[in-house]
């Protein structure tokens, strides 16, 4: 990995301003996902340092919350302009720890940033309200404060846009925050670091500690300064850390699984739906809470769009992300090429058939080949879980109503695409599907400009918008006799 400016590579963690290694000096090597080659290390650190870390952010938050919204909109402003300059070097280092096509990475890069401008116009828009008194000598006020010291856990799938969503809406209220990165892919958290670093953000505002995620989580949780969680990855995680925050009775964003449905009716543009169904099925390989993991065409449709959807997937091309014109990069890890292979033979077994790809890719590795299958059932695993994977099995449906049981039939809500073109179906339809979040016609639907959170098992809290930043305030309501 050349990078135009290797300062952004950092081998140690980033804690009240400083560049600090593990007190016990051990750190763990990462690897690329595509070639398996060693990237750097990252220290492993545990209880001790974590608490450094809350300490810190404890120690700058009277400090940092008094500055005018204008001056903190200033510095976010900054870090958001330096993340834009140093984009292409962030996308090669995202790619090369992650996994995902260059391309993803750097509209990775922009999407992170836009969270950081958003929410530096955003800090100058905290209003509070005036509330007509209840008694004639009564005057009343609600104002909004900063939660306080607040902690974000983060995921792989989204190495930077996951930390900017959480950090950007907290320090533009006047929150500081501990940020503790997923174990595979700290060296884009750190880089987020070095240029907060470089804004100008205060010691102590936004600290990013790797290591040891049991401990670092535990003592985060059971840290009375920490006022607020959020977490981004799976289910299991998320109800853990819920229980571990009880006692502390913190405030919580829980931005977990999804099993999203994608319905194509009779009626769709075929085309149109192929190509939403590409992106939300294939972007990341799959590796997105919001992929479509079931895809129900209705029986009219469903040969035109199978065919269709093949002849697309037939022109990825699988291969290292840093490579030109490669469009799915390696998994993960081992786990995930295992879940999908699960998920696979799991169906092929209940009388599901392999329309494309089926199998791990030749370049080996961490590679599987895009994968369709059809004539899927809701007594496949790949009916209940999400898969996180390429592989895109399409169900057969009749009826809306059929249809709408069936993608409401999960303990998860987070995302649900449809294609139609009947509009008083198209209301019906995204107002009966169970979550948060709804693509009618589309198959992207992430922007910082809108609210982005699941119900269910899926989740609590709305990221990104003029809601999120009400994630990480309180309000204070103030009676006065006058
Ligand atoms: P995934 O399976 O996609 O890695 P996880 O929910 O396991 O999803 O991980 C998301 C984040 O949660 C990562 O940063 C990981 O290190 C962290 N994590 C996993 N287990 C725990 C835990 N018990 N306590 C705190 N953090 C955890």
């Amino acid at each position: 990995m050349i990078l135009n400016d290797p300062s952004l590579l950092h081998e140690q963690c980033y804690i009240d301003g400083l560049w600090v290694s593990a007190n016990s000096g051990e750190t763990v090597a990462i690897a690329n996902p595509a070639t398996q080659e060693l990237i750097g290390h990252v220290p492993v650190m545990g209880t001790a340092e974590t608490k450094t870390a809350i300490t810190a952010a404890n120690k700058a938050l009277p400090t940092w919350r008094a500055l005018s919204a204008k001056e903190r909109s200033q510095k976010l402003r900054r870090w958001f302009e330096l993340i834009n300059q140093h984009a292409d070097d962030l996308a090669l280092m995202m790619t090369t720890e992650q996994g995902k096509p260059l391309a993803e990475a750097k509209g990775e890069v922009t999407y992170a940033a836009s969270f950081i401008e958003w929410f530096a116009e955003e800090a100058k828009r905290i209003y509070g309200d005036t509330i007509p008194g209840h008694q004639a000598d009564k005057r009343l006020t609600v104002i909004k404060q900063p939660v306080g010291v607040t902690a974000a856990i983060t995921p792989w799938n989204f190495p930077a846009a996951m930390i900017t969503r959480k950090a950007a809406p907290a320090l533009a209220a006047g929150c500081t925050m501990v940020v503790k990165p997923a174990p595979q892919t700290p060296f884009t958290a750190l880089a987020l670091a070095e240029l907060a670093h470089r804004a100008g953000i205060p010691a102590g505002v936004f600290s990013v500690i790797t290591g040891d995620a049991i401990a670092i989580g535990n003592t985060l949780c059971e840290s009375p300064i920490v006022r607020k969680l959020s977490f981004t990855g799976s289910t299991a995680v998320g109800i853990k850390l819920m229980e571990q925050c009880a006692p502390t009775l913190k405030k919580l964003s829980l931005e977990l699984g999804g099993n999203a449905p994608f319905i194509v009716f009779d009626d769709a543009d075929i085309d149109a739906a192929v190509e939403g169904a590409m992106i939300a099925k294939y972007r990341n390989a799959g590796q997105t809470c919001v992929c479509a993991n079931r895809i129900y065409v209705q029986a009219g449709v469903y040969e035109q769009f199978t065919q269709k959807f093949a002849a697309a997937v037939a022109k990825l091309n699988v291969g290292n992300g840093a490579d030109d014109g490669v469009n799915i990069g390696p998994l993960i890890n081992q786990a995930a090429v295992a879940k999908v292979q699960s998920h696979l033979a799991d169906a092929v077994a209940k009388g599901a058939s392999v329309v494309a790809g089926g199998k791990a890719h030749s370049l080996g590795g961490l590679f599987f080949e895009p994968t369709i299958l059809r004539d899927v059932d809701k007594s496949m695993l790949v009916a209940k879980e999400e898969t996180f994977g390429p592989l895109a099995p399409l169900f057969k449906f009749d009826t809306v109503d059929d249809v709408i049981k069936q993608a409401n039939d999960t303990e998860f809500g987070l995302a649900a695409y449809f294609y139609g073109r009947d509009i008083s179906l198209v209301y019906k339809v995204a107002e009966a599907l169970e979550y948060g979040m709804v693509g009618v016609n589309t198959g992207l639907i992430s922007t910082e400009v809108a609210p982005f959170g699941g119900i269910k098992s899926s989740g609590l809290g709305r990221e990104g918008s003029k809601f999120g930043i009400e994630e990480y305030l309180e309000m204070k309501y103030i009676c006065m006799s006058v």
